[in-house]
């Protein structure tokens, strides 16, 4: 069975432990490869090796670093039937999607910051004739990306990206729910003759591997995408360390349809958002509210379409929905099924597992979940469940739906439907998210700053919002 390895300055290395854990298909429950359980002396090894390439790496020319970037983009587009395959198998999302969002998203993080570092400049501040302030922007020396499993190559690459662009030098460690994709680009970046010491990948625990690049005093910044949960633990860590630190946390997002929008845009635009990737894209509208006079339409045409989603093993074509990624977090959703009935709520459609046969038998498969009749205060309705449930809920006025809206812990991202313009940015403005979408869900622009409010981060991420987080500016004032 193949064993996954570490990528350390520069060579695929075995944990110094020799110890390994299962990796498991989700799709057949089956265990198909072994993820290294490195340590804090792997994380040293790394962290070593990182200090080493840093001066060079960081006198290397952007120039030059954007070329090898440019070269592991293209690798990674020779190798996207290869790439897809892993990445679904590995976290159990439709092939199709792998192919479509999640590799060529890779690639684009590569050649976006390969683009972006050779535009990115630093301001100058003239004092009339007294003086002139220029800001330098250095690179930190090492950092930490730490990444999830919902979308493996996608945030992981998103992190690493901006990190070595700037001239950094990067401790990188996968979720070990789905390392493979990291480890295939590990040997990308070997082909493209990326430099040793450059980017150090460590697979691991969590507690082991994500513990000590957090603790590790070499490391400078801390890049982190995760559970709310874990980034509080991560921050009391970094704060006592006076590390940078960028979170991108846990969502609770709501997806707002006022009575006068473009009722089939908002319906199958509400379907993706709501079971994309088996609802696991920190983004997806888990509370959907809908306007009282077309709550009932709504309603129907939502189930209708819901019962028609293709539930499948992953690489059928033909798959809406694949495997949800463990048995672990598939045994958490359904526990909110269980939690909303005794709050009170209907199941209209799903909350079950959904039996499989064959190969796929033993698969982590779920129902499409859509729930009604639950107060927006309750559990169901405040805590992330990361999933394909969702609650419906009906509203009257602007106010009530913006009171619900915001009543979570969570500020992530909010889609509004409505075709009143100054309605739609009045709600925009008043509502406590990082990222709305009006009309539309889920288009990116990479140039525009990413993140959460509340509980849902610190900091943002994306164009040069990141290669500003992963350098330190110098203010250098002249006399003239
Ligand atoms: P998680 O917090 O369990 O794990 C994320 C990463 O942190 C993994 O690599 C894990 O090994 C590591 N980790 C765990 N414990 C750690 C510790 N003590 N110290 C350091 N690292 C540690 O999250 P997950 O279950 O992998 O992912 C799902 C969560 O990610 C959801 O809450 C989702 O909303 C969130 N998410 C957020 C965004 C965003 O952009 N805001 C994007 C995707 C996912």
């Amino acid at each position: 069975m193949e064993k996954l390895q570490n990528y350390i300055n520069g060579e695929l290395v075995e944990p110094l432990s020799k110890c390994y854990f299962d990796n498991i298909n989700p799709a057949t429950g089956k265990v198909y490869s072994q993820i290294p359980d490195s340590d804090e002396s792997d994380v040293e090894n790394a962290v070593r090796a990182a200090k080493e390439a840093f001066p060079l790496w960081k006198n290397t020319t952007k120039q030059e670093r954007s070329r090898i970037m440019v070269r592991i983009a293209q690798l990674i587009f020779e190798k996207r039937d290869e790439l897809a395959a892993a990445e679904s198998k590995d976290n159990g999302k439709s092939l199709k999607l792998a192919e479509t969002v999640d590799i060529p998203r890779a690639r684009e993080n590569f050649e976006f910051f390969a683009s972006g570092i050779l535009h990115f400049a630093s301001e100058s501040h003239q004092m009339e004739d007294t003086a002139i302030n220029y800001t330098l922007r250095e690179p930190l020396g090492v950092v930490g990306c730490i990444s999830p499993w919902n979308l493996p190559l996608y945030l992981f690459t998103w992190k690493i990206t901006p990190a070595i662009a700037a001239g950094n030098c990067v401790i990188a460690k996968p979720s070990e729910v789905t390392p493979m994709t990291a480890y295939l680009l590990s040997k990308i970046c070997i082909e493209a003759g990326l430099p040793k010491g450059v980017l150090n990948i460590v697979h691991g625990y969590g507690h082991k591997v994500g513990n000590a690049i957090t603790e590790n005093d070499d490391i400078k910044a801390i890049s982190f995408t995760g559970g709310t949960k874990t980034g509080q633990i991560i921050a009391s860590k970094a704060a006592t360390k006076f590390k940078k630190l960028s979170l991108e946390l846990g969502g609770k997002n709501p997806n707002i349809i006022f009575e006068d929008c473009d009722f089939d845009k908002a319906l199958s635009t509400s379907m993706l958002s709501s079971f994309a990737n088996q609802g696991q894209i920190c983004l997806c509208g888990s509370r959907i509210f809908v306007q009282k006079p077309i709550y009932e339409k709504f309603k129907k045409a939502f189930i209708e379409k819901v019962n028609q989603l293709k539930i499948s093993y992953p690489s059928d074509p033909d798959a809406q929905l694949g495997a949800i990624v463990s048995k672990e977090h598939m045994d958490k959703v359904l526990s909110y099924v269980e939690l909303a009935k005794e709050e009170g709520g209907t199941i209209l459609t799903g909350g079950k597992k959904y039996e499989m046969e064959g190969e796929y038998k033993d698969g982590f498969y779920l129902e499409p979940t859509v729930i009604e009749g639950l107060s927006y205060t309750c559990r169901t309705n405040q805590e992330e469940i990361f999933g394909p449930l969702v609650t419906i809920t009906p509203f009257e006025t602007e106010e009530e739906v913006l009171k619900m809206a915001n009543s979570v812990e969570y500020g992530l991202a909010t889609t509004i439907w409505t075709q009143d313009v100054t309605r739609a940015h009045r709600v925009a403005q008043k509502i406590e998210s990082g990222v709305v979408w009006i009309n539309c869900w889920l288009i990116r622009d990479l140039r525009t700053p990413f993140g959460g409010m509340k509980n849902s981060g610190l900091g943002r991420e994306g164009g040069f919002e990141a290669l500003r987080f992963f350098t330190e500016p110098k203010n250098v004032c002249v006399n003239v």
